[in-house]
């Protein structure tokens, strides 16, 4: 069975997609919590990123690392932060979060309302950095 995530992976599932190799894959969430909120996958599909393989999951935080470098290119902070909750996806995830300060990676807060052309904006510029530096 195929999870949500792997469907936005295989492109069966649309996304506003910021990065991808052969292995991992980053997207815009869809209910930000800060402008360039993204999500760092693996293709493989396991539930929980501490059940990750060595090799699988240590390639991850190598593509987030880029990926947050991408992030940080495009939108102003000061760090782009990191979170991994799982509690809603069973795919092993990544949170990347540009922020300011501390209040920026509330996950109570309202999540932002961003209309679809500015996240399409969003998602563009960052995968121009990406490409740009792969
Ligand atoms: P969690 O599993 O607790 O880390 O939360 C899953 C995250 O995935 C949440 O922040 C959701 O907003 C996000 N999410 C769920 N479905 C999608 C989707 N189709 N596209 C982008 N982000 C999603």
């Amino acid at each position: 069975m195929s999870t949500i995530f792997s469907k936005i992976a295989s492109g069966e599932i649309p996304s506003y997609k910021v990065a991808a190799d052969g292995d991992y894959y980053a997207f815009l969430d869809i209910n930000p919590i800060a402008k360039g909120h993204t999500l760092v996958i693996p293709r493989k599909e396991v539930d929980y990123l501490f059940d990750l393989d060595d090799k699988t999951l240590s390639g991850l935080w190598l593509f987030a690392q880029k990926a947050a470098k991408a992030i940080q290119a495009v939108i102003p902070c000061k760090r782009v932060g990191v979170a991994v909750l799982g509690l809603e996806v069973p795919h092993a995830h990544i949170h990347l979060i540009p922020l300011s300060s501390e209040a920026d990676v509330d996950f109570k807060k309202p999540k932002l309302k961003l209309e679809k052309e500015e996240l399409e904006s969003i998602a563009k510029a960052i995968a121009a950095k990406w490409e740009s530096k792969t």
